[in-house]
């Protein structure tokens, strides 16, 4: 039994088979096969190398009739060299002989060629070993399975282990094939551990090594809230985990009971608790959570998760939904939050250097002016059946709410000239998630009808730590006097202008945070729906006065372990019974 630590993203536990994504360049399985297996191993390599000369002869074709005969015949020598009886026949010894399963005899086999092809050390033959470099994936990639297949092969969710996975990836295997995830690289609010908790399955992030301890198949132990993987598990961890995953579950259950309850402090101020989602589904869950609306539609989620760029229709049918679905309830649509580790197709050709301080989200839609009108088209035809606002995401200077403010109007002044329903007066606010608008809130505040802050960003801006890397996630808090000052800048100034702040990074459904936000005066809070029921339990246990009081000490601390602590100690205080698992270390 292994016990491997990384960072705990998004809560539950769950025992289960793992599945390995990426694993043929991350990591070849190596085993001893049993005596009875040998026959069905040696059937297997067989069948892989024969499909992998059918892949060949095929590429072999297709190259002939679009570039010419000339440029074919590396997939005939390709071919050749895979029926070729030196190269295999060692790999057959390895598997009846040794008893190496067929993954292992092949690697090594093409490790021993490549030194001595390397050994001459002429160009030739190291053009040569560049070809066994691609042959060797490429049979490997038959043996192990392409990634889709063996998603598709599945018969029961597994616990997709990988050493890293994108957000589209995430959200496009979703809830029918995973029971949870474990990934080597990661941060708390990366944007995939934000796929995993709007997922609601448990996941650990920063694992480190996970995807070479585990193997396909192999039993492992995925506990969420304490960000530990457990792999090979003895019977008493097994019977532990299963216990604990029972109660777990007790406990959400009875937070559940909330969804109908309002979410109203023991003073009776009432608090705005609303869904962040990704998709128009999300809002079913929303409401079933007792969520008051939307808080924030992340719609570039509906451009990771296809190969084409959606055309104005796809999305005005996406946004459109949304707004069905909320029946007159409130819904802010984000534009396009694009780049950084949110990539297309198209952007992931042109790479940047330092892509969180390059081209995107608000700057992306500025420089890609059609395709953001097209996105303003959409929401502004879909806000012609309920209400909407508008937010632009990672503002950083005044030039870009002014310059995407007139897009906004030339747009509607074209949709006006097609005869085309809007809303012809639609709020539109900023996302503050960057030190330069937090600062300047007042001067935004002229210009923008209301304020949501963005903590994943501001946290990672303001203390130079990147969201989404586990080296440093240790140094990446909210609980920062830095970040909270700036909170508490724009939440000033938002009530002297007279327009809302409301806040919709992870912190609003982490219940350590809630009295404390409560405190520096929000009253509306977005949040991964999972997490509205838990947040509304704080919020119906505590008074307004409670809250600044805590505001106020907390605000005079100089330490992020302080303040920490201490938002830990309230939350234990005011309910051990239930809090205390989310209050704990
Ligand atoms: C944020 O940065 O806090 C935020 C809510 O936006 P995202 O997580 O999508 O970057
Ligand atoms: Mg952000």
């Amino acid at each position: 039994m292994d016990i491997i630590k990384g960072i705990a993203v998004s809560p539950g536990i769950v025992v289960g088979k793992a599945l390995l994504l990426g694993a043929a360049e991350t990591h070849v399985p190596r085993r001893t096969i049993a005596p009875r297996e040998v026959d069905a191993e040696v059937a297997r390599f067989g069948a892989a190398v024969a499909a992998a000369i059918a892949d060949l002869g095929e590429l072999r074709r297709t190259t002939e009739t679009q570039l010419g005969a000339e440029t074919a015949k590396i997939f005939s020598f390709h071919e050749g060299m895979l029926q070729d009886r030196t190269l295999l026949d060692p790999i057959l010894r390895a598997i009846t002989g040794e008893r190496l399963n067929a993954e292992a005899a092949l690697t090594d086999q093409f490790e021993r060629v490549i030194a001595q092809f390397r050994a001459f050390k002429s160009d030739v033959f190291e053009q040569k070993v560049d070809d066994l470099v691609d042959l060797e994936r490429r049979v490997l990639g038959k043996l192990m399975g392409e990634e889709e297949d063996r998603l598709a092969r599945l018969t029961e969710p597994a616990v997709i282990i990988g050493h890293e996975l994108t957000p589209s990836q995430a959200a496009a295997i979703g809830h029918g094939k995973a029971l949870a995830f474990v990934t080597e690289l990661g941060g708390l609010t990366g944007h995939v551990s934000i796929v995993f908790r709007a997922l609601g399955l448990p996941a650990v992030v920063g694992c480190s090594r996970a995807a070479v301890e585990v193997q396909d198949g192999d039993e492992v132990i995925v506990d969420g809230d304490a960000g530990v993987m457990i792999v090979r598990p003895d019977e008493t961890a097994r019977a532990e985990a299963l216990k604990r995953a029972e109660a777990s579950k007790r406990l959400r259950s009875s937070l559940a009971e909330n969804a109908t309850l309002e979410a109203v402090t023991a003073d009776g101020t009432r608090i705005q608790l609303l869904g962040n989602i990704e998709f128009p589904d999300e809002v079913e869950t929303v409401l079933r959570n007792g969520g008051d609306g939307v808080g924030l539609y992340r719609t570039e989620f509906l451009f990771l998760t296809s190969e084409e760029p959606p055309d104005e229709e796809a999305q005005y049918q996406a946004y459109r939904k949304t707004i069905e679905l909320l029946d007159g309830r409130p819904c802010t649509i984000r534009t396009l939050d694009l780049g950084a580790d949110k990539m297309t197709q198209a952007m992931l050709q042109e790479p940047e250097r330092n892509p969180f301080l390059g081209l995107r989200s608000i700057r992306y839609s500025l420089q890609n002016q059609p395709m953001f009108k097209t996105q303003l088209r959409a929401i502004l035809r879909a806000s012609a059946h309920g209400p909407i606002k508008v937010m632009f995401p990672l503002v950083s200077t005044l030039m870009e709410l002014r310059q995407a403010r007139l897009i906004l109007r030339d747009v509607m002044e074209e949709l006006d000239e097609e005869g085309m329903a809007h809303d012809r007066r639609p709020r539109v606010g900023i996302m503050i998630e960057v030190p330069s608008a937090a600062l300047m809130a007042r001067t935004f505040a002229a210009e923008a009808d209301f304020f949501s802050i963005g903590t994943n960003d501001l946290v990672q801006y303001t203390l130079a730590v990147d969201r989404g890397n586990e080296k440093v996630a240790s140094l990446y808090t909210a609980a920062s006097p830095a970040v909270l000052q700036l909170v508490k800048n724009v939440i000033r100034a938002g009530r002297s202008a007279g327009i809302e702040a409301s806040l919709c990074g992870e912190i609003a459904g982490d219940p350590v945070f809630t009295m404390l936000l409560l405190g520096m005066g929000l009253r509306t809070l977005s949040m991964v729906p999972a997490q509205i029921p838990v947040v509304k339990r704080v919020v119906r246990s505590v008074d307004i006065g409670l809250c600044e009081r805590l505001a106020r000490r907390v605000g005079s601390f100089d330490s992020e372990r302080q303040i920490h602590t201490t938002l830990r100690d309230e939350l234990r205080k005011l309910d051990p019974a239930n809090f205390g698992g989310w209050a704990a270390a």
